[in-house]
């Protein structure tokens, strides 16, 4: 029964400190953290900020799209800087490929092209991903993001039905609702994990602490087996001389606990024994507390024999 109630109070914490803040914070992680809307028709596009270079400001960030393969045939995937450093008295925000290259590098070479801001699109899968970087990435001044396929393809042609090229004018967003504010994380990676840690452990302690004291006798049992004064005038050949906790001879006047067994030992030594470690004789095994007489270490049969 008290089993029982360990696993649905287990079971209810979990419910409260893992799923319940997850089930609550799960619509607020979604995918995408920033949108790409296209000014002149609204249509507005998932994308997912680089781990690397600035954040979007709160107002975000316009800018004219410029694809890199027609301003510069042949650096579709921004390999390299464009031939030619565009117009910096423009906000270009530059659309290069996934591929050939790592994404710093693109988003460097952009930098170094005059970019306000880089958008890589994926042309070959509908994956969005979060770009990052290893290494040094503080000289990388300007946003960047990543588009999944179908986005990619979405702004491609929605740039190349813009009457005149590079002349779309889109916005970079930063998406709100999908920040997952820091102790939010903080709580469900960190904090929930290690309450339920500290819960089960304080369980385990406390089952641990209830057979510990199942094992041991209470003290008003101790203190209710008879004692007697050891004298060596009074001593009997068939009586032990010694005490086998603490291996000592008895001495006179040495006061004596005597078990239900007729075993006997100092009263400090076996005090000790029954209450902080085991309630059995360390002789015989004897059970000293009254309610079970059993012998724990002999089987039935052999008891019955005894
Ligand atoms: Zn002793
Ligand atoms: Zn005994």
């Amino acid at each position: 029964m008290r089993k029982l109630a360990f696993s649905l109070l287990y079971h209810i914490l979990f419910v409260l400190l893992v799923l319940v803040p997850a089930g609550i914070l799960a619509p607020h992680a979604g995918l995408a953290e920033a949108s790409v809307v296209v000014l002149p028709t609204n249509a507005t596009i998932d994308d997912r900020s680089a781990m690397f270079g600035p954040h979007l400001g709160d107002d975000g960030l316009v800018g004219q799209l410029l694809i890199v393969e027609a301003a510069d045939p042949g650096n579709a995937d921004g390999c390299r800087p464009l031939a030619r450093r565009m117009d910096s008295s423009k906000s270009w925000i530059m659309l290069v490929e996934r591929g050939s290259c790592g994404f710093v590098e693109k988003v460097r070479n952009m930098q170094a092209s005059g970019a306000a801001a880089v958008l890589v699109g994926d042309p070959w899968y509908d994956l969005p991903i979060t770009m990052y970087a290893t290494g040094d990435t503080s000289d990388v001044r300007i946003p960047s993001s990543f588009l999944a396929r179908s986005d990619y393809h979405r702004l491609h042609d929605a740039a190349l039905s813009e009457p005149g090229s590079n002349a779309l004018k889109i916005k970079l967003v930063r998406n709100e609702y999908y920040e997952l504010p820091f102790l939010d994380v903080l709580f469900i990676t960190i904090l929930s994990p290690m309450l339920m840690m500290g819960f089960i452990y304080i369980l385990y302690r406390l089952r641990l602490r209830q057979h510990r004291l199942r094992d041991l006798a209470p003290a008003d049992v101790v203190n209710g087996l008879p004692t007697k004064t050891f004298y060596h005038s009074k001593y009997h050949e068939d009586e032990p001389a010694e005490c086998a906790i603490c291996l000592d001879d008895f001495d006179d006047e040495d006061e004596l606990r005597i078990l239900p067994c007729k075993h006997q030992y100092h009263v400090k030594c076996i005090d000790r024994w029954l209450t902080t470690r085991k309630k059995f004789c360390p002789i015989c095994k004897k059970n000293v507390c009254p309610s079970s007489e059993t012998t724990p270490l002999l089987s039935p049969q052999l008891r019955s024999i005894v």
